[in-house]
């Protein structure tokens, strides 16, 4: 009996620790790592992915936040970061968070397709500028863009509906566009928060 009593503090700290581990799994997921995660497919190594990009002459990056600011996380220093292989640098301004995160290999894939099929691009955020709280452009999941086929984003433009229902076809669950909130003038592709096997 009192070998019991001494090991309920143990037994109780344990489930605290194992609750706690359950709590805290959202914020590492938010933070956009995703190399320990399920189902990526093999394939170029995002690097490459972000290196082909990069020097792709159908895509433009924005040298600077729409905002105007010169911070070291705009589209074009993303880019370039996940192209020498590092993390991106996120803006801290606004509700941005800081830090760095990785740019998820699903979304390079799928700009990376987007291009191969023809599309040119000015690409304005990826993981910088500030944008909604939780958004998930701080994950390291999503990117904006303002001209299409050389054509400014509105709701004129013929090439916007199209691009971005191809972007969900090459996994995008969250696109705006004209009509939404926030949007009249660029549209936004998310790729999922992936959640980790256990
Ligand atoms: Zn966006």
């Amino acid at each position: 009996m009192k070998k019991f009593i001494l090991s309920l503090p143990v037994a109780l700290t344990l489930v605290g620790v194992f609750l706690m581990s359950c709590v805290t799994q959202e914020p590492h997921i938010a933070s956009g790592s995703y190399g320990s995660t399920m189902s990526v497919k093999r394939g170029a190594l995002p690097q490459n992915t972000a290196m082909w990009l990069k020097n792709s002459s159908q895509v433009t990056w924005l040298p600077r936040q729409v905002s105007g600011r010169v911070d070291g996380a705009t589209a074009l220093d993303n880019i370039r970061q996940a192209a020498a292989g590092q993390a991106v640098k996120r803006s801290s301004y606004g509700t941005a968070p800081g830090g760095y995160v990785k740019l998820d290999p699903r979304m390079l894939r799928a700009m990376k397709i987007l291009v191969q099929e023809g599309y040119r691009i000015r690409v304005t955020s990826m993981a910088g500028a500030s944008h909604s709280r939780t958004s998930r452009h701080y994950a390291g999941l999503a990117f904006d863009v303002d001209f299409i086929n050389g054509v400014k984003v509105g709701y004129s433009n013929p090439y916007w509906r199209k691009f971005l229902a191809r972007c969900r076809e090459l996994g995008a669950t969250e696109t705006l566009g004209p009509g939404d909130k926030g949007h009249s003038s660029h549209v936004h592709a998310a790729w999922p928060r992936v959640v980790p096997l256990r």
